[in-house]
C-alpha cells in the first residue's frame, strides 16, 4: 500500500521546514506503516498564509462552483472507495466491513450534502420600516483552522472540510498525529479534482506543538475542534488571543436506556452496535446501559452472550466484526478503568483483558467488557472510549432521567420503549444534543450533530453546520426614506 507522507500546503506536498516525522503504526501489530512529515509552527505559519492569500478568490467563486468541486470529490472517493476503505482499516484498526460500510460511504455522502448546500444556502430580507431595505448575507468567516481526532479520521474531513468549504471559508486542518494517512489521501484527491492551491490545507503534527499554535494563531478567524473536553478547554483559552470564533464536538458519555416494554431481541442488538462499534471508540457510543429492574436478567443474559461472540481480529479480515483499539496507550487507558471499576466495588461482567488469541498478542486489542456499576461510580462519570459499558438498573422514569442526565455531558442518549407517549415524554427531558428511539448512534449529514454541557457548543452537519462557518451582515439601504425626521431642517 503507498502512504502520501508529506505537508499539504498550498496545493502541493511539501516536508515539514524541520524535517519532523511522525511514526504512524498499524494497531493490529504495531509494525510501522508509515512516518508522515510533522507539521511545527513554521509550517502552520506556511498553511496560514497559502489559506489567507487563497481566500478572497474562493469566497468570490460562484456557491455552484464551490459546490461542484465538493461533489466532485465526493465522486473521487467513490472511484478510490476500496484504498481508503483499506488505508482507514490499517492505520485506525477499523473493520474493513465497516470501513466499507460506514467510512468511505459516509465521507462521500457528507461532501456530496455539502457539494449540494453550497448554493442553496443563501441570507434572507426583513421586513423593515416602509422606505428601507435591509438585507442580510451570510459571509464566510475567513480561515479557518480545524483540530480532528483519531477515532474516525477520514468521516472527520467530510464533516470539517465539507461546509467550511462550501461555504467559502478556506481551511488549514490538522489531523490526529496517530491517525493522518486518510486525510492526506483526501488531499491527494482535492488537488486531482481541482480545489484551487492554498484552499485546503492538510498538516499532520502533534496537538500540544502544532494544535496549540493553530489554535493560538492570530491569521485564523475560527477554529473548529473536535476531541476531548479537556482539550477543548485549551482550544477555548487558545483562541482568546484574537477572540476567534470556537465550534466543539466534544466527548460524551451516552446513556441507553431500556424499559421494561422494550422490543427485547432489538434493544439488545442496538445496544452492542452502540458501544462495541469502532471498539467503542466513538464520542456518542452507548456507554451507559441503564436497564429497568423487570428485564435487567434478561437483557443481560441475551446482551452478554452476544458481547462475548463478537469476533474480534486482523481489520483487513471481513470476518472481524472489532478490530483493535487505535493505540497500545488508549489500550492502557481503558484498561485501567478497569482496574477503577474493581477498585470502586464494580464487578466485571465480561472481558476486562486483552483477549488470549496469539495471533492478535502484539496488537492493541481488548475483550468487549462489560462491568456493573453505580452511578456515581468513575466508570460512570468518565468516558472511557473504549469497548467498555457499565450497567445499572432503575425502577421508573424518574430515577432514570436523573440518572441519565447525572454526568457532565450531554452529547448522545437513546432508549428503547414502545410507549409512544413515554417516548415523546423523554425524548424531551433528557438533557443531550441527540437523542435516539429504538434505535443509537443514526448520522446523517443533514442532521445536526452537537452536544451541550460538557459535550461542547456548535453543530456539525446540515444547515446549523453552514450557520456556524458563516457569519450574519446586515446592510441596510435607504431606498426612499429622506433623511430622518429629527435633523430634518
Ligand atoms: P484529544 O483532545 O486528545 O485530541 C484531539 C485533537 O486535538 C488531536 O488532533 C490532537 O492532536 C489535538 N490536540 C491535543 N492537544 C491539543 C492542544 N493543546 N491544542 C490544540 N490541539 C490539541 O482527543 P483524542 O483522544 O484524540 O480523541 C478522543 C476524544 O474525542 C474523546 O473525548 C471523544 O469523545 C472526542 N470526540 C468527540 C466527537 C464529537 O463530535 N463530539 C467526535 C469524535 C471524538
Amino acid at each position: 500500500m503507498r502512504f502520501q507522507t508529506r505537508l499539504f500546503i498550498g496545493g502541493e506536498f511539501v516536508d515539514s521546514a524541520e524535517r519532523g516525522r511522525i511514526e504512524v503504526l498499524n494497531p493490529h501489530d504495531n509494525s510501522t506503516l508509515a512516518e508522515v512529515a510533522e507539521a511545527r509552527p513554521a509550517d502552520i505559519d506556511k498553511a496560514v498564509a497559502a489559506a489567507t492569500d487563497a481566500f478572497p478568490a474562493w469566497r468570490d467563486t460562484a456557491a455552484a462552483d464551490r459546490g461542484r468541486l465538493l461533489l466532485r470529490l465526493a465522486d473521487a472517493i467513490e472511484a478510490n472507495f476500496e484504498e481508503l476503505a483499506q488505508i482507514e482499516s490499517l492505520d485506525t484498526g477499523h473493520p474493513i466491513r465497516d470501513t466499507r460500510m460506514l467510512d468511505v460511504p459516509r465521507t462521500a455522502a457528507t461532501f456530496r450534502y455539502f457539494g449540494g448546500i453550497a448554493d442553496k444556502f443563501h441570507g434572507s430580507v426583513i421586513p423593515v420600516e416602509k422606505g428601507f431595505l435591509n438585507y442580510v448575507t451570510r459571509e464566510p468567516v475567513g480561515v479557518v483552522g480545524q483540530i480532528v481526532p483519531w477515532n474516525f479520521p477520514l468521516m472527520f474531513t467530510s464533516w470539517k472540510m465539507g461546509p467550511a468549504l462550501a461555504a467559502g471559508n478556506c481551511v488549514v486542518m490538522k489531523p490526529a498525529e496517530l491517525t493522518p494517512l486518510s486525510s492526506l489521501r483526501i488531499a491527494e484527491l482535492m488537488r486531482e479534482v481541482g480545489f484551487p492551491p492554498g484552499v485546503a490545507n492538510i498538516v499532520p503534527g502533534y496537538g500540544n506543538v502544532a494544535g496549540q499554535y493553530l489554535a493560538e494563531h492570530p491569521g485564523v478567524q475560527k477554529i473548529a475542534f473536535t476531541g476531548s473536553t479537556a482539550t477543548g478547554r485549551r482550544i477555548v483559552q487558545a483562541s482568546a488571543g484574537n477572540l476567534k470564533r470556537v465550534q466543539l464536538e466534544l466527548g460524551g458519555k451516552g446513556a441507553n436506556i431500556v424499559f421494561d416494554d422494550a422490543d427485547l431481541k432489538a434493544a439488545i442488538g442496538g445496544g452492542a452496535f452502540a458501544i462495541f462499534h469502532n471498539q467503542g471508540q466513538a464520542c456518542i457510543a452507548g456507554s451507559r446501559l441503564l436497564l429497568h429492574e423487570r428485564i435487567a436478567e434478561q437483557f443481560l443474559d441475551g446482551f452478554l452472550k452476544l458481547a462475548g461472540s463478537i469476533r474480534l481480529g486482523n481489520p483487513l479480515d471481513p470476518a472481524t466484526e472489532m478490530g483493535p483499539l487505535t493505540s497500545m496507550q488508549h489500550r492502557e487507558r481503558v484498561l485501567n478503568y478497569c482496574k477503577i471499576a474493581r477498585e470502586q466495588g464494580g464487578e466485571i461482567l465480561l472481558g476486562g483483558e486483552p483477549p488470549a488469541d496469539r495471533e492478535l498478542a502484539k496488537g492493541c486489542y481488548l475483550l468487549p467488557t462489560v462491568v456493573r456499576a453505580k452511578p456515581a461510580d468513575r466508570v460512570c462519570q468518565e468516558e472511557v472510549f473504549g469497548p467498555f459499558v457499565t450497567v445499572t438498573t432503575f425502577n421508573d422514569e424518574d430515577e432514570v432521567i436523573a440518572i441519565a442526565n447525572g454526568t457532565d455531558y450531554g452529547l448522545g442518549a437513546g432508549f428503547w420503549t414502545r410507549d409512544i407517549k413515554r417516548a415523546h415524554r423523554v425524548a424531551r427531558r433528557l438533557v443531550s444534543g441527540m437523542v435516539w428511539i429504538n434505535c443509537y448512534k443514526r448520522v446523517n449529514p443533514g442532521s445536526p450533530f452537537g452536544g451541550v454541557r460538557g459535550s461542547g457548543y456548535g453543530r456539525d452537519m446540515g444547515f446549523d453546520a453552514m450557520t456556524e462557518y458563516t457569519t450574519a451582515k446586515s446592510v441596510w439601504v435607504n431606498v426612499d426614506a429622506g433623511i430622518p425626521p429629527y435633523y430634518a431642517r
